[in-house]
This record gives C-alpha cells, sequence and structure tokens, in this order.
C-alpha cells in the first residue's frame, strides 16, 4: 500500500517536466509509447509511432520511392503485399525462392482460393508462360538460393500488356536499394526483410514495403492499422539506427564479396560458386551473401567443414556484421519437400556464406582450415 500524499499526481507531473525542445537530443529518442495524447498526430502507435515513421521517410528517400510501410517481420512484408489479391485471383512466383516464402505461398493460396502458379522466371521463355489472367507475380532477383538474375523490366512489361491492373512484386532483400531500385524498373511493390542487411547487426527484425502507388500504400496502411502487423517502435529505432551505417557496411560487404567469390573459385574441394550478375542496369552491386558446391565427393562432409570455422557462425541469420555459414538444404529451404528442392536443384552440397566485417585475411585463414578439415577428418 503506498502511503505518500499525492503520490499520484507526483508520478504523473514527473514526465511532464522533460521537455524535449530543450533536451535537443542529436538522434531522435525512443518513443517506446503506445499511446499519445489526444491532440497528438500520432494518436496510438498502432496507427503511427514517431520512430517508425521517421524510419520509413529515411527508407523512402533512399528508394526514391512515394511511400514506405514498415512491418514486423519479412514474411510479414510479404503477407500484406499478398493480402491484396481477391479468391480466384492468379498469382505467379518464381521457383528460385526463400523456402518460407515457397511455403507461405502454397499455405496461402490453398487457404485463400488463390491460383498459384510456379514458373522459372530467370528463363526468358517463362514470360510466354505468364497466364492472361495474372493478378500478382512476386520474385526475389538476385534470387535465394543460387542468386539468379529475373529481369524486372521484362517481367513487368509482359505482364502489363497481360493485365494492366496487375502487380509487380520484388523482394528486394538481398540486393538492398542501395543497389537495385525495382520501382524505377516497373515493379509496383518493392518489399525487404529488413532483419538482414538493413539492421546488419542480428539484432532486430522487421519488414518494409515501399511503393509509388497512394492507393495501395493506403490500403497497405489500414490493413496494418487493422491487424497489428507494426514494427514496433524499439525495432524501429533500431533499424533507423543501423541506416546511419548502411552504405559503410554495404561497400565493405560488396569488397569482400568480391575478393572471396575469387578466393573460394580457386579452391580445390568447391565444384562451384555463385556469384549474381552486376549489368550496371538493373543490379548495381551486391552484399556479401555467397554460395558454393562442395565436390560431389565430399557432400557429406560439410559438417566437419562447418565445425572447423571459428569466425563463422551456423545459423539462419544473415547479412550482418558477423560471418555466418549455413547448408539451405536443411536451413533456409528446410520447410520445402526434398522433392520441391531437388526440382530447385538445391542438394545437400550446397553451401551459404554470408560475410561480416571481418578482415579478408582472417576470413580466408578461417576457410582454408575448414577445407582443410574437409579432407583431413573420416
Ligand atoms: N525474403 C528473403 C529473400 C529472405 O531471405 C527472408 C529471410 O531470410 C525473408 C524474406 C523473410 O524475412 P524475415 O525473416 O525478416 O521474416
Amino acid at each position: 500500500m503506498n502511503n505518500n500524499p499525492n503520490f499520484s499526481s507526483i508520478t504523473r507531473s514527473l514526465h511532464h517536466r522533460i521537455d524535449n525542445n530543450r533536451v535537443k537530443p542529436v538522434v531522435t529518442p525512443l518513443y517506446q509509447n503506445s499511446a499519445f495524447s489526444a491532440e497528438s498526430p500520432y494518436f496510438y502507435t498502432r496507427k503511427n509511432n514517431p520512430n517508425y515513421e521517421e524510419l520509413e521517410q529515411v527508407v523512402s528517400m533512399l528508394e526514391g520511392s512515394a511511400h514506405v510501410i514498415s512491418v514486423s517481420t519479412g514474411m510479414a512484408a510479404l503477407s500484406a503485399v499478398t493480402n491484396l489479391l481477391r479468391p480466384d485471383d492468379t498469382l505467379v512466383i518464381n521457383k528460385y525462392i526463400y523456402g518460407c516464402s515457397h511455403k507461405f505461398f502454397q499455405r496461402f493460396a490453398a487457404y485463400r482460393n488463390i491460383k498459384l502458379i510456379i514458373l522459372d522466371l530467370c528463363k526468358k521463355q517463362a514470360l510466354d508462360e505468364i497466364p492472361g489472367d495474372v493478378n500478382m507475380v512476386v520474385f526475389e532477383t538476385p534470387t535465394n538460393p543460387f542468386l539468379k538474375t529475373v529481369s524486372i523490366s521484362q517481367v513487368s512489361e509482359r505482364v502489363k500488356q497481360l493485365n494492366p491492373n496487375a502487380w509487380i512484386v520484388v523482394d528486394n532483400t538481398w540486393a538492398t536499394p542501395l543497389y537495385q531500385k525495382p520501382l524505377n524498373l516497373g515493379a509496383d511493390l518493392c518489399i525487404y526483410s529488413a532483419t538482414k542487411f538493413f539492421s546488419g547487426h542480428s539484432d532486430v527484425m522487421g519488414g518494409l514495403i515501399s511503393t509509388n502507388n497512394e492507393e495501395l500504400a493506403q490500403n497497405l496502411r489500414d490493413d496494418r492499422f487493422y491487424n497489428g502487423s507494426i514494427l514496433d517502435p524499439h525495432s524501429a529505432w533500431l533499424l533507423r539506427r543501423s541506416m546511419f551505417t548502411f552504405h559503410l557496411r554495404m561497400d565493405n560487404h560488396q569488397m569482400v564479396a568480391k575478393e572471396m567469390f575469387s578466393f573460394l573459385s580457386d579452391i580445390p574441394q568447391v565444384a562451384k560458386v555463385y556469384y549474381p550478375e552486376i549489368d550496371n542496369q538493373q543490379l548495381k552491386g551486391y552484399g556479401c551473401i555467397l554460395f558454393f558446391e562442395i565436390r560431389e565427393d565430399l557432400v557429406e562432409k560439410y559438417q566437419s567443414f562447418s565445425k572447423a570455422l571459428n569466425l563463422f557462425d551456423t545459423g539462419t541469420g544473415m547479412a550482418c556484421v558477423t560471418s555466418m555459414v549455413a547448408q539451405p538444404y536443411t536451413g533456409s529451404h528446410a520447410s520445402m519437400t526434398d522433392d520441391e528442392k531437388q526440382e530447385m536443384g538445391l542438394g545437400k552440397n550446397l553451401v551459404r556464406l554470408c560475410f561480416g566485417l571481418e578482415t579478408i585475411e582472417d576470413l580466408k585463414q578461417d576457410l582454408r582450415a575448414g577445407f582443410n578439415c574437409i579432407d583431413c577428418d573420416d
């Protein structure tokens, strides 16, 4: 029992003593509150909050887009855009796609009575296979896995010929707006797992959607308000913080990825290394995620290789300041059936490496030790 007289009025008045106009912080403080005064334009954090609003403004400037809507995760961004579809609509997705996205589309299509068509959009002839009743096309480029390219302008052009009202959605997570701007190439919506490069520190989850279409943006904001999939203020604050170093991290990732591509290409235990096509038209640079295939006779040695590494953590995270190693077959694409993985050409021999901000020499030394271990233990 609290016996202090006027306790309630004291605690209530305290926060009014902090005058933000006098404090003048050099970065925006964290507005970890759900409610705002009735006179505030923010109203209620599910509707808007200064932290995610500022993040959205920064991303929108970077992307050159009219609108950015932040949500709780990359999967929430994917879910938000596919929610624009109606029963009996036709959704086309690319065959090469993140395993959870693949699973999500299958579930979504089954529950909502959506016609799901999977094409190899990395091949030009797939343009002729896009059905005339298409309503939405979703793809990643570069793709996860294999870093293949889908031509955003060719797919957009073809789809708009078939149905001018269809939407092109590009998952631009791996290219980032620093290296690829899908909205300038014909896409209607661009989505990100902000958990990856935007965050860069494996400490926050988030999703972003950008568009120039006012009506779509309003629709997505209304959906977010009513379904509650907002990005929480602390995550928004962390993501905004990470954006101060975004370009520096990406520059470094790009430099390391190029160097590591040549390094891995010379390793005798490696059969093939995947690196995306940087054509300077669509894709103008690339970060830190590479794939390689272990030689066929050494496929069972992935565990020996990954365990021997000291600088690479095993796990699903990526695109951050620390290096990571993963086997997509059992990791990012675990939710797909063996047959589906086989159809995609994804085997246990595929390894994903994400390079952090460690020095190149240290990374090479660590990898050499890993590859030596593949050969030595039996
Ligand atoms: N899109 C891509 C290309 C991804 O790689 C991922 C996650 O790895 C996602 C979307 C999902 O993002 P999140 O984990 O933030 O929900």
